[in-house]
Protein backbone atom coordinates (compact mmCIF):
# COMPACT_ATOMS: atom_id res chain seq x y z
CA UNK A 1 0.00 0.00 0.00
CA UNK A 2 1.08 3.51 -1.07
CA UNK A 3 1.58 6.42 1.78
CA UNK A 4 -1.68 6.95 3.62
CA UNK A 5 -3.44 9.82 3.63
CA UNK A 6 -3.82 12.79 6.24
CA UNK A 7 -6.89 13.10 7.72
CA UNK A 8 -7.89 16.20 6.32
CA UNK A 9 -6.81 15.30 2.36
CA UNK A 10 -9.43 15.99 -0.05
CA UNK A 11 -9.46 16.22 -4.07
CA UNK A 12 -8.14 19.18 -5.72
CA UNK A 13 -7.72 19.81 -9.44
CA UNK A 14 -4.57 21.20 -10.80
CA UNK A 15 -4.77 23.85 -13.61
CA UNK A 16 -1.71 25.18 -15.91
CA UNK A 17 -1.97 29.18 -15.52
CA UNK A 18 -1.03 30.21 -18.51
CA UNK A 19 -3.80 28.21 -20.48
CA UNK A 20 -6.10 26.68 -18.00
CA UNK A 21 -5.39 22.27 -18.98
CA UNK A 22 -6.42 20.25 -16.07
CA UNK A 23 -2.68 18.66 -15.25
CA UNK A 24 -3.51 16.88 -12.36
CA UNK A 25 -6.46 15.46 -9.91
CA UNK A 26 -4.47 15.09 -6.67
CA UNK A 27 -5.22 13.98 -3.14
CA UNK A 28 -3.66 17.25 -1.04
CA UNK A 29 -3.46 17.26 2.73
CA UNK A 30 -3.27 20.41 4.76
CA UNK A 31 -4.42 24.10 4.06
CA UNK A 32 -1.61 25.54 2.80
CA UNK A 33 -1.02 26.27 -0.94
CA UNK A 34 0.46 23.57 -3.05
CA UNK A 35 3.95 23.71 -2.80
CA UNK A 36 4.72 20.38 -3.85
CA UNK A 37 3.06 17.70 -5.10
CA UNK A 38 3.55 13.88 -4.29
CA UNK A 39 3.57 11.65 -7.08
CA UNK A 40 2.01 8.92 -4.87
CA UNK A 41 -1.10 10.96 -4.08
CA UNK A 42 -2.12 12.06 -7.49
CA UNK A 43 -5.19 10.82 -8.25
CA UNK A 44 -5.36 11.91 -12.07
CA UNK A 45 -2.97 12.37 -14.77
CA UNK A 46 -3.50 14.53 -17.33
CA UNK A 47 0.24 15.45 -17.94
CA UNK A 48 1.38 12.45 -20.12
CA UNK A 49 4.29 12.08 -17.13
CA UNK A 50 6.05 15.13 -17.86
CA UNK A 51 6.46 18.38 -15.67
CA UNK A 52 4.92 20.61 -18.66
CA UNK A 53 1.96 21.37 -19.92
CA UNK A 54 0.59 18.63 -22.76
CA UNK A 55 -1.55 21.95 -24.08
CA UNK A 56 1.18 24.83 -23.79
CA UNK A 57 4.29 23.31 -22.73
CA UNK A 58 5.06 25.47 -20.07
CA UNK A 59 7.34 23.92 -17.33
CA UNK A 60 5.26 24.11 -14.33
CA UNK A 61 7.58 21.95 -11.71
CA UNK A 62 10.89 20.59 -11.36
CA UNK A 63 11.79 16.88 -9.71
CA UNK A 64 13.20 17.23 -6.46
CA UNK A 65 13.67 14.63 -3.50
CA UNK A 66 11.73 17.13 -0.38
CA UNK A 67 11.69 15.35 3.05
CA UNK A 68 13.00 11.95 1.93
CA UNK A 69 10.65 11.20 -1.00
CA UNK A 70 10.19 12.30 -4.49
CA UNK A 71 8.38 15.34 -5.33
CA UNK A 72 7.82 17.74 -7.59
CA UNK A 73 8.23 21.46 -6.60
CA UNK A 74 6.03 23.63 -8.14
CA UNK A 75 7.36 27.07 -10.02
CA UNK A 76 5.26 29.56 -8.19
CA UNK A 77 2.68 31.62 -10.60
CA UNK A 78 2.78 28.44 -12.75
CA UNK A 79 -0.33 26.65 -11.98
CA UNK A 80 -3.78 27.15 -10.20
CA UNK A 81 -5.83 24.91 -8.14
CA UNK A 82 -9.35 24.40 -7.82
CA UNK A 83 -11.12 22.77 -4.71
CA UNK A 84 -9.21 23.67 -1.98
CA UNK A 85 -11.92 24.41 0.58
CA UNK A 86 -13.95 21.36 1.60
CA UNK A 87 -17.88 21.46 1.41
ZN1 LIG B 1 -0.63 25.19 -20.38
Amino acid sequence: MGERLPADARTISIFCARCNQLLYKYHKGGAGSLVKIRPQRIAEDHTGGALDCPKCGQTFARERSIGGGPAFKVIGGKLYTRGMRRK
